[in-house]
C-alpha cells in the first residue's frame, strides 16, 4: 500500500504513489474538461486506481482558488465549471483520509520534506509559469489562510497606477508584468520601434509585435539578442520586487524558484533577480535558487500532504 499524490493543474492531471522515500510510479493526463466538474473527480480517481488500488492517504496540490473547508476547486479560472469537489469523492471511492492544498502551499511543502528545504523552518517558494504564485513555511508552520489561499504573491501590486491589467481584474498586478502568458504584452511596453526592426525578437515573430510570445522572448536572449535581453532584464527588476517583497513579508531562510518559465530560462530568471533584489529589501537576505525538484515539486508536496493525512 502507496501513499498518493495528485497534482491538478491548469491543463494537466499529474498522479503519483511513493512514500517518505519518495516518488515510485508517475503518470500524467491533459484534464477532461468535456464532462463537466464531475469528469475530473472520475479522471482522477481512475488515474489512481491505476497505480495504486487501495492508497493508504491522498494528498491532492492543486490550482485554486480554494473551499478548504468543503474540500473543493472554486471559481477558477482555468476550468468552465464554477465548483470542482475533489476531497469528498476520494474519500468516499477509497474510504481514506485526502488532504488537500493550494499548489504552491503543497510545493513549499514538498520542498521541506524531500527538497532543499529539508531542515529549513522559515522557506518560501515561488512559481514563474504561466501565472505567479507562492507559499510559505514560516517557523515550521505551512501558511494556508482561511479557505486555503494565503500567500497569492502573484497579486501583489508592483505599479497601483499601471495600465498593465492583471487576469483577476486589478492594475499592475506581479502576474500581470511576469506571469509566462502576460510577458508578452508587458514586453510589448517596452519595445522601441528602431530597435524593434534590427532585432533577432522581431526576425523569430516575423516583424510582428503582436507575435511575440515569453519562448520567443527568452529564445532570443539566449542566442544574445540586444532587445530580447533588455526586456529579460526589465521582467527581472519587477521579479526582484516581488520577490523582495516576500523576503520583507516572510523571512525565510531559502527562497525556491520553479514553474516552467523559471524552469526553461533557470539564468535568465535568476541572474537579474540576484542583481537587483538587495535594493528593495530590508531583511538579511536569504538563499535564493531554482528549485531541485523541477517540475514535480507541487507532486512531491501532495505526497507529504498524504504522509501527513495518514
Ligand atoms: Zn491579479
Amino acid at each position: 500500500m502507496s501513499f498518493i499524490a495528485v497534482d491538478i493543474g491548469a491543463t494537466k492531471i499529474r498522479v503519483a504513489s511513493g512514500s517518505s522515500e519518495g516518488m515510485d510510479e508517475k503518470i500524467i493526463e491533459t484534464t477532461d474538461r468535456a464532462n463537466g466538474p464531475g469528469g475530473v473527480s472520475n479522471q482522477m480517481i481512475r488515474m489512481i486506481r491505476e497505480v495504486e488500488n487501495s492508497p493508504r492517504a491522498i494528498g491532492v496540490g492543486t490550482i485554486g482558488p480554494l473551499d478548504l473547508k468543503r474540500g473543493m476547486i472554486t471559481n477558477t479560472p482555468n476550468y468552465p465549471f464554477n465548483e470542482i469537489p475533489v476531497v469528498e469523492p476520494l474519500r468516499k471511492e477509497f474510504a481514506v483520509t485526502a488532504k488537500i492544498a493550494k499548489d504552491c502551499t503543497a510545493g513549499v511543502l514538498g520542498e521541506h520534506v524531500y527538497g532543499a528545504g529539508k531542515g529549513v523552518y522559515n522557506l518560501f517558494y515561488v512559481t514563474f509559469s504561466t501565472g505567479l504564485g507562492g507559499g510559505a513555511m514560516v517557523d515550521g508552520h505551512v501558511l494556508v489562510g482561511k479557505d486555503g489561499n494565503a500567500v497569492e504573491v502573484g497579486h501583489l501590486t508592483i505599479d497601483p497606477d499601471s495600465d498593465i491589467m492583471c487576469g483577476c481584474g486589478c492594475p499592475g498586478h506581479w502576474e500581470a508584468y511576469c506571469g509566462g502568458m502576460n510577458i508578452p504584452r508587458f514586453a510589448q511596453t517596452l519595445l522601441w520601434r528602431s530597435e524593434w526592426r534590427r532585432s533577432l525578437l522581431s526576425e523569430l515573430c516575423g516583424g510582428d509585435a503582436e507575435a511575440m510570445t515569453s519562448e520567443k522572448i527568452f529564445d532570443a536572449a539566449k542566442q544574445g539578442d540586444e532587445t530580447a535581453l533588455r526586456i529579460v532584464d526589465e521582467i527581472g527588476k519587477v521579479n526582484a520586487v516581488g520577490v523582495a517583497d516576500i523576503v520583507n513579508a516572510y523571512d525565510p531562510e531559502l527562497v525556491t524558484i520553479g514553474g516552467s518559465v523559471a524552469l526553461n530560462n533557470p539564468e535568465l530568471i535568476m541572474k537579474p533577480i540576484r542583481q537587483y533584489v538587495a535594493r528593495h529589501v530590508i531583511n538579511r537576505l536569504p538563499e535564493i535558487m531554482i528549485t531541485p525538484l523541477g517540475e514535480d515539486i507541487v507532486l512531491y508536496g501532495a505526497l507529504a500532504l498524504a504522509l501527513e493525512a495518514e
